[in-house]
């Protein structure tokens, strides 16, 4: 179920008249770190909104960042992605980037995506979402469904979430894209009623 929009509050008594005002909506800004289908950015922007009440814009392209290329591992380190984002974020609101590369942080093989919530910053790699990356025929419907999952996941973070042992629920950590194909795209009632 989505989540309300925004929230009336009261704002203030004037004259015997009770003044309304709304509660600023979450802004979210999506950043294209490569090419990126538009048709992922659309369903991305759809269903975050639908989702998590957001208001949901896209702040266009950004050039993969200087240096977080690994030519040993032939990967991108994720940190260097979320640092580049930093100038995108809104006042009050989150950012996150996608990327067709594969991402990784030292000590595991790769990352679906990264999210740090101090500096309300989250990064997903579309490689691995990719039917193709696993020798199966491209199927676009599959990567938009894939991406959001993700993109919810990250955002989560962004909002305080930690992971959870629901496997059905969008916070379950994903170790496989099994898991991906299993879970969300929703929270569970924990979970959502944890989201501020
Ligand atoms: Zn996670
Ligand atoms: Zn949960």
């Amino acid at each position: 179920m989505a989540r309300r929009r925004t929230i009336p509050i009261i704002l203030a008594f004037l004259g015997g008249q009770v003044m309304f005002a709304e509660a600023a909506p979450r802004r979210i800004i999506l950043v294209s770190c490569g090419m990126v289908p538009p048709a992922v950015l659309g369903c991305l922007q759809e269903g975050l909104t639908k989702e998590l009440g957001a208001e949901v814009s896209q702040a266009g392209a950004m050039p993969l960042p200087a240096g977080a290329y690994d030519p040993r591992r032939r990967q991108y380190r994720a940190e260097a992605f979320l640092t580049s984002l930093t100038p995108y974020r809104p006042v009050k609101g989150l950012v996150l980037g996608l990327t067709p590369v594969d991402l990784f942080v030292p000590h595991l093989n790769f990352v679906f995506g990264l999210a740090d919530f101090r500096q309300k910053c989250a990064i997903i790699s579309l490689a691995r979402l990719q039917p193709e990356f696993y020798g199966q025929p491209g199927n676009p419907r599959l990567l938009e469904e894939r991406a959001l999952k993700e993109a919810i996941h990250e955002l989560g973070h962004l909002l305080g979430l930690g992971h959870c042992p629901v496997p059905a629920c969008i916070m379950f950590f994903s170790n496989s894209l099994a898991d991906t194909d299993r879970k969300g795209p929703g929270f569970c009632p924990e979970c959502r009623r944890r989201l501020p």
